[in-house]
Order: structure tokens, then sequence, then C-alpha cells
């Protein structure tokens, strides 16, 4: 298994400020904001109220109907109290997942490029990623002929973000009701997806796969509020499942960790109970940002930019730079090209290899308009 690589770029920047390099991160997605005043407020009130004790596994009983209520609300799915389980992060729902679908042997499919966990969560459960190849020209977007063409009967599982992390894409639901056509001839694939960008969304419309009644009880709906509410370190994901698939969640994380952060699962509570116009100010500003970063990668030579329509990051092809000599460095790779940018401009990205694309970088624009500004000019400068 290997270290997942944004938390490794992550650590290696906070190294080189701790050292007194002046280092701006771009290479984490997380977003800068401070949590909502009306979700630490219940977070307060939880500790007051003397939380304290094990939750039940799979969540809290109120926080579990709030959850079902922001389906119904958001996406027009029913679950359940029984098709749902709180985890300690999306990341663990992901975790969950593998560990209790996969055999070792099973394929799974990653549209790529993918984000960077998914290929070792499946690993390390015995499962093989398989890749399906998207690149800029298609908006990294992958069509119903490449996904079929990569199924086998070893296919077992299919994991994919929309909106996407590393690219921004978004699938519409005219695509994603492509990809389910496909889908429904191959019933032993199980999807996974991954949701958690969904309020980070600047077309204003967000397609769910378990919405399609032929694919309801094939879908994971993973979910999670790390992003829109900026609770990145309070560590609550959620699924919404078919119920035998959320039991046997339950029963794995029950042996693990048993129920997440009671603390925070009363502040998700909030979270969740609030209509989404309460974020609103956030994804405006990541907006902004958007337009901002791309402007200024434009004016840089040998990146080719895509127009993501989500998440916060940006994903540039840099293959041009890949055989050039800058400062004494050769670059050939998206990881040459990342730590030239780190060591020479002190701008800390992710290398495009870890989602799976070799010839991208990905850049996260969560991060002050200052900051950005002052990344894009360095950057522009070393190269
Ligand atoms: N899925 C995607 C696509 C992500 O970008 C992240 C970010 N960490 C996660 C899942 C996991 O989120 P968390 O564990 O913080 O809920
Ligand atoms: N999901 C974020 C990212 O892709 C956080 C880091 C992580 O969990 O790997 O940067």
């Amino acid at each position: 298994m290997s270290t997942s690589a944004t938390l490794a770029m992550a650590a290696k920047a906070r190294e080189l400020k701790e050292q007194g390099k002046n280092i701006i991160g771009l290479s984490l997605g997380e977003p800068d904001f401070t949590i909502p005043g009306f979700v630490k407020e219940a977070a307060i009130k939880a500790i007051e109220e003397n939380y304290h004790a094990y939750s039940p596994v799979d969540g809290y009983g109120d926080l579990k109907q709030a959850i079902i209520k922001k389906f119904k609300r958001d996406n027009n799915l029913e679950y359940k109290p029984s098709q749902i389980v709180v985890s300690t992060g999306a990341k663990q729902s992901l975790a969950n997942l593998a560990q209790v679908l996969l055999n070792e042997g099973d394929e799974v499919l990653l549209p790529t490029p993918y984000w960077v966990s998914y290929a070792d969560i499946s690993k390390v459960a015995g499962g093989i990623p398989v890749e399906i190849p998207a690149g800029i020209e298609t908006d990294f977007k992958i069509t119903p002929e490449a996904l079929e063409a990569a199924i086998t009967t070893k296919s077992k599982m299919l994991i994919y973000s929309s909106p996407c992390n590393p690219s921004g894409s978004v699938f519409s639901e005219k695509e994603l009701r492509a990809l389910a056509d496909v889908l429904v001839k191959y019933p032993q694939i199980i999807v996974v997806s991954d949701e958690i960008y969904e309020h980070i969304n600047f077309t204003g419309k967000h397609a769910s796969m378990a919405a399609f009644p032929d694919m309801y009880d094939r879908t994971v709906t993973v979910n999670g509020v790390s992003k829109a509410y900026s609770m990145t370190g309070w560590r609550i994901g959620y699924i919404g499942a078919p119920e035998y698939i959320a039991r046997a969640c339950n029963k794995m994380q029950g042996q693990v960790t048993s129920g997440a952060n009671c603390i925070a699962q009363r502040a998700t509570i909030a979270a969740l109970e609030s209509p989404p116009s309460k974020i609103q100010y956030m994804v405006d500003a990541f907006k902004e940002r958007r337009k901002l970063i791309l402007g200024l990668l434009a004016d840089i030579p040998g990146f080719k930019t895509n127009e993501p329509e989500g998440a916060f990051y940006v994903f540039p092809d840099i293959s041009y730079y890949f055989g050039k000599t800058l400062r004494g460095k050769t670059i050939l790779s998206a990881e040459d090209f990342a730590m030239y940018l780190l060591e020479e401009a002190g701008v800390a990205t992710v290398t495009g290899e870890a989602f799976g694309d070799p010839n991208c970088i990905r850049i996260s624009y969560a991060a002050s308009e200052a900051d950005i500004m002052e990344a894009m000019e360095r950057i522009k400068s070393v190269l």
C-alpha cells in the first residue's frame, strides 16, 4: 500500500514551513473557512449536555433521521435508518465498503483521474484497481463505451466522485444515466457514488446514481461534512446503502472503531438540518477563486486546464514541461514538476500520478485569494 500522496505532500509542506521556509500550501483539499457558528454552537451544547459515552456503532438515531431528511431533500433518495451508517469520515465509509464487499482478486473500476485513496483502500481489501482513463479532451469524464470495455467477470465495484476530486468535473444526470444503462447489464457490480463535494457545484445541479430506480439497490451513496461545512478535522462521513451492505459496514466498524466521535455527530445534526443556503457563501467564494485561478493559469505557458464545474481543484495537464530543464533540474514527470514547484516556488501541489493521471498536477484553490495570487505569480516566475 502506498502513502496517501495528498497527506504526504501536506506533511512535507508543513515540515518546510516549520524550517522557516515560506510555503503556500495548495496540496490539501481542505476549505480554509472556519466552521459555521451554528455548527460550533451545537458542538458546545453537546459538551455542556454531557454527551460523552459511546454512541451506537452506526450513529445516533436522530443523526440518522437528519441524514435521511437530507437525502430526501437534496437527492430525492428514500432510506430507512437501517440503511444509514455514520463513520469517522467518508474515508472510513469507503474503507468499510471495500473491506466488506471485496474478495481477493475482485476488480474495482476506477474512472481516472480518481481520488487518490480509492486505489489503496481497494488494494488493502484484496481488490485490484482497474483504471478507466479519461483525459482533458473529454473533460476527464469516461464514456459508457470505455466503461463497458473495462468490465470483466471479475468486476465487483465501481467507485467515482462527482463533483470529482481531482478534476472538478461533474456528471450530469444524462451522463450518469448513460453509464447506468451499461451497468444494468452487469448486476454483480456495486456502484459507490462519492458525493462529498455535492454542494460545491457551480452548475447548480447535482445528480445521484441511486436516484435511478434501477440502480438504487446496487448503489451506495457516500457523503460527509468535511467539505461543505469545513469540518475536515471533525471526521464525520456517512452512507446510504442497500440494507445488507449497511449491516456489514456496521459489523466491520463495530470491530474496528465503534461509533464516530459523539460531539461531532451532534454538530453534524445541526449542519445537515440547516438549509444548504446557509453555506452558499463558501460556495460563492470558491466560485470566485476558481475564476481567479483559471485566469492566472491561462497566463502561464504550458498549462492546459479544463473548466472545473465543482469541488475546489484545478487539474492542469503540464506534460509540456516533460523533458525540459529548468534551473538545472530536468523535469521527467508530474512528480518532478510538483517537486520543482515546491522547491523553487515554495508552492505545494500534488502530482497527478497519485490520481492515476501522469500528465497532470492537482492544485487546490481552497485557499485565500491572496495566497492564490502569490502562488501563481511564483509559479509563473520559476517557469
Ligand atoms: N472522497 C473524496 C473525493 C475526498 O476528496 C475526500 C477528502 N478527504 C474524502 C472522500 C474523505 O473525506 P473525509 O474522510 O474527510 O470525510
Ligand atoms: N480529500 C482531501 C484531498 O484530496 C484531503 C486529503 C485526504 O484525505 O487525503 O486533498
